[in-house]
Protein backbone atom coordinates (compact mmCIF):
# COMPACT_ATOMS: atom_id res chain seq x y z
CA UNK A 1 0.00 0.00 0.00
CA UNK A 2 1.81 3.66 -0.95
CA UNK A 3 1.02 5.83 1.45
CA UNK A 4 -1.39 8.56 -0.03
CA UNK A 5 -1.21 10.45 3.16
CA UNK A 6 2.31 11.49 3.59
CA UNK A 7 1.85 14.84 2.33
CA UNK A 8 0.52 15.65 6.08
CA UNK A 9 3.73 14.72 7.26
CA UNK A 10 5.12 17.99 5.31
CA UNK A 11 2.59 19.83 6.06
CA UNK A 12 2.78 19.33 9.96
CA UNK A 13 6.60 20.16 9.64
CA UNK A 14 5.53 23.16 8.19
CA UNK A 15 3.39 24.48 10.97
CA UNK A 16 5.65 23.08 13.68
CA UNK A 17 8.18 25.63 12.17
CA UNK A 18 5.93 28.63 12.02
CA UNK A 19 5.39 28.04 15.81
CA UNK A 20 1.81 27.16 15.07
CA UNK A 21 1.54 23.98 15.84
CA UNK A 22 -1.84 23.61 18.57
CA UNK A 23 -2.05 20.94 21.32
CA UNK A 24 -4.84 20.36 23.44
CA UNK A 25 -4.90 21.11 27.36
CA UNK A 26 -7.45 19.25 29.11
CA UNK A 27 -9.41 20.61 32.27
CA UNK A 28 -10.48 18.32 34.83
CA UNK A 29 -13.20 20.48 36.11
CA UNK A 30 -15.95 22.89 34.88
CA UNK A 31 -15.66 26.20 33.71
CA UNK A 32 -15.34 28.21 36.35
CA UNK A 33 -13.05 30.98 37.66
CA UNK A 34 -10.47 28.71 38.72
CA UNK A 35 -10.06 25.17 36.71
CA UNK A 36 -7.70 22.27 37.23
CA UNK A 37 -4.72 20.85 34.68
CA UNK A 38 -2.69 18.11 35.87
CA UNK A 39 -4.47 18.01 39.63
CA UNK A 40 -3.31 21.87 39.70
CA UNK A 41 -5.19 25.26 40.02
CA UNK A 42 -4.89 27.73 38.22
CA UNK A 43 -7.27 31.13 37.27
CA UNK A 44 -9.03 30.63 34.50
CA UNK A 45 -9.04 33.76 32.26
CA UNK A 46 -10.38 32.32 28.74
CA UNK A 47 -13.63 30.97 29.34
CA UNK A 48 -16.55 32.62 26.94
CA UNK A 49 -18.91 31.62 29.70
CA UNK A 50 -18.80 35.57 30.58
CA UNK A 51 -21.35 35.19 33.40
CA UNK A 52 -20.51 31.64 34.60
CA UNK A 53 -23.94 29.85 34.22
CA UNK A 54 -22.53 26.78 33.12
CA UNK A 55 -21.96 26.05 36.73
CA UNK A 56 -25.33 27.70 37.80
CA UNK A 57 -27.00 25.44 40.51
CA UNK A 58 -30.67 26.42 38.59
CA UNK A 59 -29.28 26.19 35.12
CA UNK A 60 -27.37 22.79 36.17
CA UNK A 61 -31.15 21.15 37.63
CA UNK A 62 -33.05 22.27 34.50
CA UNK A 63 -30.73 20.19 32.50
CA UNK A 64 -30.89 17.44 34.80
CA UNK A 65 -34.76 17.76 35.36
CA UNK A 66 -34.72 18.06 31.15
CA UNK A 67 -32.76 14.48 31.04
CA UNK A 68 -35.11 12.36 33.31
CA UNK A 69 -38.23 13.73 31.08
CA UNK A 70 -36.88 13.74 28.00
CA UNK A 71 -34.04 11.19 27.74
CA UNK A 72 -30.09 12.39 27.02
CA UNK A 73 -30.25 12.50 22.77
CA UNK A 74 -32.82 14.08 20.48
CA UNK A 75 -33.11 11.25 18.54
CA UNK A 76 -33.79 12.64 15.41
CA UNK A 77 -33.69 15.97 12.82
CA UNK A 78 -36.26 18.62 14.07
CA UNK A 79 -38.63 17.73 10.93
CA UNK A 80 -38.70 14.04 11.49
CA UNK A 81 -38.81 13.15 15.01
CA UNK A 82 -36.60 15.28 17.06
CA UNK A 83 -38.99 18.46 17.64
CA UNK A 84 -40.14 18.68 21.19
CA UNK A 85 -42.53 21.19 22.81
CA UNK A 86 -39.01 22.45 24.68
CA UNK A 87 -37.28 23.20 21.27
CA UNK A 88 -40.72 25.34 20.41
CA UNK A 89 -40.85 26.97 24.00
CA UNK A 90 -36.86 28.04 23.80
CA UNK A 91 -37.46 29.42 20.40
CA UNK A 92 -40.37 31.91 21.74
CA UNK A 93 -38.15 32.96 25.12
CA UNK A 94 -35.43 34.16 22.33
CA UNK A 95 -37.99 35.59 20.10
CA UNK A 96 -38.89 37.49 23.61
CA UNK A 97 -35.10 38.40 24.62
CA UNK A 98 -34.60 39.82 21.32
CA UNK A 99 -37.72 41.74 20.95
CA UNK A 100 -38.02 39.98 17.80
CA UNK A 101 -41.47 38.03 15.84
CA UNK A 102 -39.65 34.40 15.71
CA UNK A 103 -36.27 32.66 16.32
CA UNK A 104 -35.31 29.30 14.92
CA UNK A 105 -32.77 27.07 16.79
CA UNK A 106 -29.31 25.24 15.48
CA UNK A 107 -27.12 23.18 16.76
CA UNK A 108 -24.58 25.38 17.00
CA UNK A 109 -23.70 29.29 15.85
CA UNK A 110 -21.14 27.49 13.28
CA UNK A 111 -24.47 25.43 11.51
CA UNK A 112 -26.54 29.05 12.18
CA UNK A 113 -23.94 31.11 10.05
CA UNK A 114 -23.14 29.10 7.64
CA UNK A 115 -26.49 27.61 6.72
CA UNK A 116 -28.17 30.72 7.04
CA UNK A 117 -25.76 32.73 5.32
CA UNK A 118 -25.30 30.28 2.30
CA UNK A 119 -29.03 30.09 1.38
CA UNK A 120 -29.96 34.01 1.62
CA UNK A 121 -27.71 34.76 -0.99
CA UNK A 122 -26.71 32.72 -3.86
CA UNK A 123 -23.74 32.78 -6.98
CA UNK A 124 -25.57 35.56 -8.56
CA UNK A 125 -25.44 37.77 -5.35
CA UNK A 126 -22.69 40.29 -3.41
CA UNK A 127 -21.71 40.12 0.65
CA UNK A 128 -20.19 42.59 2.08
CA UNK A 129 -18.42 41.44 5.54
CA UNK A 130 -16.00 42.82 7.94
CA UNK A 131 -12.56 41.72 7.62
CA UNK A 132 -12.07 40.61 10.95
CA UNK A 133 -15.76 38.67 10.70
CA UNK A 134 -16.03 34.95 12.83
CA UNK A 135 -14.67 32.12 10.46
CA UNK A 136 -18.21 30.55 10.58
CA UNK A 137 -19.13 33.80 8.30
CA UNK A 138 -16.47 33.67 6.32
CA UNK A 139 -17.08 30.09 5.68
CA UNK A 140 -20.74 30.91 5.38
CA UNK A 141 -19.76 33.22 2.47
CA UNK A 142 -17.42 31.27 0.55
CA UNK A 143 -20.42 28.53 0.62
CA UNK A 144 -23.27 30.63 -0.62
CA UNK A 145 -20.45 31.38 -3.70
CA UNK A 146 -21.43 34.98 -3.80
CA UNK A 147 -19.10 38.25 -4.90
CA UNK A 148 -17.59 38.67 -1.07
CA UNK A 149 -16.41 41.62 -0.44
CA UNK A 150 -14.30 42.42 2.24
CA UNK A 151 -14.56 45.87 4.21
CA UNK A 152 -11.91 47.38 6.63
CA UNK A 153 -12.28 46.71 10.51
CA UNK A 154 -15.27 48.65 11.86
CA UNK A 155 -14.69 51.28 8.72
CA UNK A 156 -18.31 52.30 7.57
CA UNK A 157 -16.45 54.57 5.09
CA UNK A 158 -15.07 51.47 3.09
CA UNK A 159 -18.43 49.84 3.33
CA UNK A 160 -20.07 52.80 1.79
CA UNK A 161 -17.17 53.10 -1.30
CA UNK A 162 -17.85 49.33 -1.78
CA UNK A 163 -21.69 49.64 -1.84
CA UNK A 164 -21.92 52.39 -3.95
CA UNK A 165 -19.46 50.71 -6.81
CA UNK A 166 -22.45 47.81 -6.42
CA UNK A 167 -25.14 50.36 -6.95
CA UNK A 168 -25.71 49.24 -10.73
CA UNK A 169 -26.28 45.72 -9.60
CA UNK A 170 -29.76 44.41 -8.93
CA UNK A 171 -28.74 41.18 -7.15
CA UNK A 172 -29.84 40.71 -3.61
CA UNK A 173 -26.66 42.00 -1.41
CA UNK A 174 -25.84 41.06 2.65
CA UNK A 175 -24.06 42.67 4.88
CA UNK A 176 -22.59 41.00 7.59
CA UNK A 177 -20.63 41.35 11.31
CA UNK A 178 -19.75 40.50 14.77
CA UNK A 179 -21.37 42.66 17.25
CA UNK A 180 -18.65 41.64 18.86
CA UNK A 181 -15.30 40.47 17.37
CA UNK A 182 -14.15 37.35 18.95
CA UNK A 183 -10.54 37.72 19.37
CA UNK A 184 -10.67 41.53 19.24
CA UNK A 185 -13.97 42.13 22.11
CA UNK A 186 -14.46 45.44 20.04
CA UNK A 187 -17.63 46.86 18.90
CA UNK A 188 -19.42 47.15 15.21
CA UNK A 189 -21.26 50.47 14.64
CA UNK A 190 -24.50 49.00 14.60
CA UNK A 191 -26.94 51.87 13.54
CA UNK A 192 -24.44 53.16 10.97
CA UNK A 193 -24.24 49.93 8.85
CA UNK A 194 -28.14 49.68 9.49
CA UNK A 195 -27.98 53.14 8.03
CA UNK A 196 -25.89 51.81 4.75
CA UNK A 197 -28.24 48.89 4.46
CA UNK A 198 -31.11 50.52 4.50
CA UNK A 199 -29.63 53.44 2.13
CA UNK A 200 -28.38 50.70 -0.54
CA UNK A 201 -31.31 48.14 -0.06
CA UNK A 202 -29.05 45.44 1.45
CA UNK A 203 -30.10 42.91 4.01
CA UNK A 204 -28.43 42.99 7.38
CA UNK A 205 -27.07 40.45 9.68
CA UNK A 206 -25.72 40.64 12.66
CA UNK A 207 -23.68 38.12 15.36
CA UNK A 208 -24.40 38.53 18.82
CA UNK A 209 -22.44 35.07 20.01
CA UNK A 210 -19.97 38.05 22.16
CA UNK A 211 -22.59 40.37 22.94
CA UNK A 212 -25.36 38.47 24.09
CA UNK A 213 -25.58 38.40 28.36
CA UNK A 214 -22.80 41.13 28.23
CA UNK A 215 -24.37 43.95 26.42
CA UNK A 216 -27.57 45.85 26.87
CA UNK A 217 -29.86 46.47 30.03
CA UNK A 218 -31.49 43.18 29.62
CA UNK A 219 -28.61 41.49 28.77
CA UNK A 220 -30.15 40.58 25.51
CA UNK A 221 -27.03 42.15 23.22
CA UNK A 222 -25.89 44.84 20.91
CA UNK A 223 -29.51 45.29 19.50
CA UNK A 224 -30.60 46.22 22.82
CA UNK A 225 -27.11 48.09 23.36
CA UNK A 226 -27.72 50.54 20.26
CA UNK A 227 -31.66 50.11 20.64
CA UNK A 228 -32.24 49.16 16.91
CA UNK A 229 -33.65 46.01 17.81
CA UNK A 230 -36.58 46.98 14.79
CA UNK A 231 -33.35 47.67 12.84
CA UNK A 232 -31.38 44.31 12.27
CA UNK A 233 -33.62 41.68 10.58
CA UNK A 234 -31.61 39.09 10.74
CA UNK A 235 -29.79 38.25 14.13
CA UNK A 236 -27.38 35.47 14.50
CA UNK A 237 -26.46 34.33 18.10
CA UNK A 238 -25.12 31.52 20.22
CA UNK A 239 -25.95 29.36 23.45
CA UNK A 240 -22.78 28.20 24.29
CA UNK A 241 -20.81 31.51 25.63
CA UNK A 242 -22.90 33.72 28.00
CA UNK A 243 -25.58 31.86 27.68
CA UNK A 244 -23.40 28.94 29.20
CA UNK A 245 -25.05 25.45 27.25
CA UNK A 246 -24.82 24.57 23.77
CA UNK A 247 -26.49 26.14 20.76
CA UNK A 248 -27.23 28.63 17.97
CA UNK A 249 -30.06 30.47 16.72
CA UNK A 250 -31.23 32.90 14.17
CA UNK A 251 -33.93 35.66 15.39
CA UNK A 252 -36.19 37.69 12.75
CA UNK A 253 -39.65 37.97 11.32
CA UNK A 254 -41.92 35.34 10.96
CA UNK A 255 -41.08 34.96 7.65
CA UNK A 256 -37.79 34.95 7.46
CA UNK A 257 -37.88 31.62 10.20
CA UNK A 258 -40.03 30.16 8.06
CA UNK A 259 -38.34 29.87 5.07
CA UNK A 260 -35.16 29.18 7.25
CA UNK A 261 -37.04 26.16 7.98
CA UNK A 262 -37.80 24.77 4.91
CA UNK A 263 -34.68 25.81 3.03
CA UNK A 264 -31.25 25.97 4.92
CA UNK A 265 -29.52 22.65 5.02
CA UNK A 266 -27.53 22.62 8.35
CA UNK A 267 -30.93 23.44 9.82
CA UNK A 268 -33.08 20.37 8.03
CA UNK A 269 -29.97 17.61 7.82
CA UNK A 270 -28.92 18.01 11.41
CA UNK A 271 -30.01 15.94 14.65
CA UNK A 272 -31.88 18.90 16.70
CA UNK A 273 -30.52 19.94 20.56
CA UNK A 274 -31.05 17.30 23.04
CA UNK A 275 -33.45 18.64 26.16
CA UNK A 276 -30.88 19.26 28.62
CA UNK A 277 -28.76 21.90 26.41
CA UNK A 278 -32.41 23.29 25.54
CA UNK A 279 -33.56 23.57 29.46
CA UNK A 280 -30.02 25.13 30.19
CA UNK A 281 -30.52 27.68 28.17
CA UNK A 282 -34.20 28.67 28.98
CA UNK A 283 -32.88 28.61 32.59
CA UNK A 284 -30.14 30.72 32.04
CA UNK A 285 -31.44 33.25 29.43
CA UNK A 286 -33.97 34.11 32.37
CA UNK A 287 -31.06 34.80 34.47
CA UNK A 288 -29.29 36.90 32.09
CA UNK A 289 -32.58 38.77 31.77
CA UNK A 290 -33.91 39.20 35.31
CA UNK A 291 -30.52 38.95 37.06
CA UNK A 292 -28.86 42.30 35.71
CA UNK A 293 -26.45 42.77 38.66
CA UNK A 294 -24.23 39.57 37.34
CA UNK A 295 -23.68 41.54 34.34
CA UNK A 296 -22.64 44.51 36.05
CA UNK A 297 -20.12 43.29 38.52
CA UNK A 298 -18.94 41.50 35.49
CA UNK A 299 -18.21 45.44 33.66
CA UNK A 300 -16.63 46.26 37.01
CA UNK A 301 -14.56 43.53 36.85
CA UNK A 302 -13.80 44.24 33.28
CA UNK A 303 -13.12 48.05 33.97
CA UNK A 304 -10.84 47.28 36.74
CA UNK A 305 -9.34 44.32 35.34
CA UNK A 306 -8.24 46.44 31.80
CA UNK A 307 -7.03 49.54 33.93
CA UNK A 308 -4.56 47.32 36.08
CA UNK A 309 -3.12 45.46 32.46
CA UNK A 310 -2.73 49.14 31.30
CA UNK A 311 -1.27 50.63 34.81
CA UNK A 312 1.29 47.52 34.53
CA UNK A 313 2.24 49.21 30.93
CA UNK A 314 1.00 46.50 28.84
CA UNK A 315 -0.96 47.32 24.87
CA UNK A 316 -4.76 45.99 25.98
CA UNK A 317 -6.69 46.57 22.56
CA UNK A 318 -9.57 48.90 22.44
CA UNK A 319 -11.92 46.20 23.65
CA UNK A 320 -16.22 46.85 24.58
CA UNK A 321 -16.98 43.51 25.99
CA UNK A 322 -15.38 40.81 28.61
CA UNK A 323 -13.15 39.87 25.59
CA UNK A 324 -9.92 41.53 26.97
CA UNK A 325 -7.07 41.47 24.32
CA UNK A 326 -3.49 42.13 25.26
CA UNK A 327 -1.51 42.40 22.02
CA UNK A 328 2.17 41.01 22.01
CA UNK A 329 3.13 41.07 18.62
CA UNK A 330 4.98 37.30 17.42
CA UNK A 331 4.12 33.66 18.09
CA UNK A 332 6.79 33.09 19.99
CA UNK A 333 6.88 35.92 22.59
CA UNK A 334 3.65 34.95 22.88
CA UNK A 335 3.86 31.23 23.42
CA UNK A 336 6.23 32.40 26.36
CA UNK A 337 4.11 35.01 27.76
CA UNK A 338 1.04 32.25 28.36
CA UNK A 339 3.73 29.80 29.26
CA UNK A 340 5.09 32.37 32.22
CA UNK A 341 1.23 33.37 33.03
CA UNK A 342 0.40 29.39 33.53
CA UNK A 343 3.37 29.27 35.89
CA UNK A 344 2.04 31.91 38.06
CA UNK A 345 -1.01 30.30 38.15
CA UNK A 346 -3.19 31.70 35.57
CA UNK A 347 -4.24 29.78 32.27
CA UNK A 348 -5.36 31.82 29.38
CA UNK A 349 -3.67 30.83 25.81
CA UNK A 350 -1.92 32.39 23.20
CA UNK A 351 -3.72 33.38 20.33
CA UNK A 352 -2.22 33.05 17.09
CA UNK A 353 -2.91 33.20 13.04
CA UNK A 354 -5.06 31.68 11.31
CA UNK A 355 -7.09 32.96 14.53
CA UNK A 356 -5.53 36.26 13.99
CA UNK A 357 -3.33 38.32 11.72
CA UNK A 358 0.03 37.52 11.48
CA UNK A 359 2.35 40.24 14.00
CA UNK A 360 -0.81 40.59 16.21
CA UNK A 361 -0.99 37.10 18.27
CA UNK A 362 -2.11 37.84 21.70
CA UNK A 363 -3.12 36.79 25.04
CA UNK A 364 -6.87 37.18 24.55
CA UNK A 365 -8.15 37.28 28.39
CA UNK A 366 -11.73 36.71 29.11
CA UNK A 367 -13.56 37.91 32.51
CA UNK A 368 -16.73 35.85 33.99
CA UNK A 369 -18.96 37.27 36.79
CA UNK A 370 -17.81 34.68 38.91
CA UNK A 371 -14.22 35.63 38.66
CA UNK A 372 -13.09 37.48 42.74
CA UNK A 373 -11.41 40.61 43.54
CA UNK A 374 -8.73 38.19 44.99
CA UNK A 375 -8.27 36.47 41.56
CA UNK A 376 -8.55 39.54 39.73
CA UNK A 377 -5.46 40.93 41.64
CA UNK A 378 -3.74 37.48 41.76
CA UNK A 379 -4.01 37.77 37.76
CA UNK A 380 -2.86 41.56 37.69
CA UNK A 381 0.33 39.98 39.54
CA UNK A 382 0.96 37.05 37.33
CA UNK A 383 0.78 39.83 34.32
CA UNK A 384 3.11 41.95 35.38
CA UNK A 385 5.38 39.09 36.34
CA UNK A 386 5.48 37.46 32.49
CA UNK A 387 5.42 40.80 31.70
CA UNK A 388 8.83 41.90 33.16
CA UNK A 389 9.83 38.46 32.24
CA UNK A 390 9.38 39.31 28.16
CA UNK A 391 11.01 42.87 28.51
CA UNK A 392 14.04 41.13 29.97
CA UNK A 393 14.31 38.16 27.22
CA UNK A 394 14.19 41.07 24.75
C1 LIG B 1 -18.20 31.13 18.87
C2 LIG B 1 -18.70 31.93 17.74
C3 LIG B 1 -19.56 31.39 16.78
C4 LIG B 1 -19.91 29.94 16.75
O1 LIG B 1 -20.79 29.60 17.74
P1 LIG B 1 -20.79 28.09 18.33
O2 LIG B 1 -22.07 27.98 19.02
O3 LIG B 1 -19.58 27.97 19.19
O4 LIG B 1 -20.68 27.19 17.13
C5 LIG B 1 -20.05 32.22 15.81
N1 LIG B 1 -19.71 33.53 15.75
C6 LIG B 1 -18.86 34.07 16.65
C7 LIG B 1 -18.53 35.52 16.54
C8 LIG B 1 -18.32 33.29 17.66
O5 LIG B 1 -17.45 33.83 18.51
Amino acid sequence: MTNSLSWIENELKDIKNKDLFRILTELESAQSPEIIIDGKKYILLSSNSYLGLTIEPRVKKAAIEAIEKYGTGSGGSRLVSGSTDLHRQLEERIAKFKKTESAILFSTGYLANTGTISTLIGKDDIVYSDELNHASIIDGCRLSKAEIRIYKHLDTNHLESLLENDKNSKCKKLIVTDTVFSMDGDLAPLPEIADLADKYGCMFMIDEAHSTGVLGKRGSGGTEHFGIEQRVPIVMGTLSKAVGSLGGYIAGSKKLIDFIRNRVRSYIFDTSLPASSLAASMAAIDIIEYEPERREYLWTLINRFKKGLEDIGLTVLPSHSAVIPVLIGQAQPTLDFAKSLRENGVYTPAVRPPSVPEGMCRIRATLMAKHTDKQIEKALKAFKKSYKDLLTDK
